[in-house]
């Protein structure tokens, strides 16, 4: 009897600990699993707001920023300095290749090199420092402007100060306005009457946004506006030395002083592209550095573009 109780008694011991085991081999794993299944859920919530930042940051208010940056010329430089004095040292090297065979039409004359200083997107907050600085100096630049209804004295005083007003588009909205031939000229036309309104100046000659070779125009729109300009006696104006200071990132009135300086000796001709806007305080830091160095050359003057200038264009006419 007392035999039979131990068998029984150790035998139900064995029950109970393989039933532990069981539950331990079966609680294990799917405690294991339930905690991976909140990382996953962590993880594809996570996944899910990022999805959701890129698509704002494409198609919300940073769509702006994001064709600025994508233009040629103007908006490469979304590096840092470093790496922004090589993209522009390779652009202008690029824009001059490209050109050199149209080299002879502005290089013939007289062994002076002519030097134009240009602003595009103003006028701005910054127009009138810009401006004074000109005077100073007594220099005569180009100012490619937009419509901006906040600075119409600004207009006014880039005229009555010798300088000349171009047009670079009414609302600089690059998607709008290179959806078609149609929809540039309106724009342009809206910005020369608007000139002509406020200032009196009909103003002939253009700068494309984002030059002549920007990606966002189609070819065939381009070649059209190129044909009508030309049939109007308009002609456009692209670069060949870029200040660099349309960086979207900070950039130094030293290092736009230096991307000027450094280019503007290898031509006979130099259209200078600079921007007049009012978050480009650098640009108007560094003018005086700019001024004074191509002053310092007796062989080298600084003008203002007319309609007779010898342009530099990025893209010609077919
Ligand atoms: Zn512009």
């Amino acid at each position: 009897m007392a035999q039979e109780d131990k068998q029984q008694k150790r035998s139900r011991v064995w029950k109970r600990y393989a039933v532990i085991l069981l539950l331990l081999l079966v609680l294990i794993p799917s405690s294991f699993s339930v905690i991976l299944m909140f990382q996953m859920a962590g993880l594809r919530s996570a996944v899910k707001e990022l999805q959701s930042e890129v698509r704002m940051w494409k198609s919300g208010s940073n769509q702006e920023a994001f064709v600025e940056t994508v233009r040629i010329g103007e908006d490469v430089e979304i590096f840092e300095d470093e790496a922004t004095a090589d993209i522009i040292a390779l652009e202008n090297k690029l824009i001059w290749d490209d050109i050199e065979q149209n080299a002879q039409d502005w290089n013939s004359d007289s062994g002076i090199r002519r030097v134009y200083l240009t602003f595009d997107d103003g006028p701005s907050s910054n127009t009138d420092k810009i401006l004074d600085i000109l005077n100073e100096y007594g220099v005569k630049a180009t100012f490619f402007v937009c419509g901006n209804e906040r600075y119409m004295e600004e207009y006014q005083r880039i005229a009555d100060e010798g300088h000349t007003l171009g047009m670079h588009s009414y609302s600089h909205k690059f998607r709008e306005i290179y959806q078609s031939t149609e929809a540039f000229l309106d724009d342009m036309n809206r910005l020369h009457d608007y000139l002509y309104e406020v200032t009196g100046v009909d103003s002939k000659i253009v700068r494309f946004p984002g030059g002549s070779s920007n990606t966002i125009c189609e070819k065939d729109v381009m070649q059209d506006l190129i044909a009508y300009l030309s049939q109007e006696g308009m002609p456009y104006f692209d670069w060949n030395v870029s200040s660099g200071d349309a960086a979207s990132s900070y950039i130094s009135a030293e290092r736009i002083a230096k991307n000027v300086l450094d280019n503007v000796w290898k031509y006979d001709s130099v259209i200078i592209l600079m921007h007049d806007a009012s978050n480009k305080d650098t640009t108007v830091e560094a003018l005086p550095m700019i001024i004074e160095k191509i002053l310092e050359s007796e062989d080298t003057v600084l003008l203002p573009i007319t309609e007779d200038t010898s342009p530099i264009q990025h893209v010609q006419a077919n």
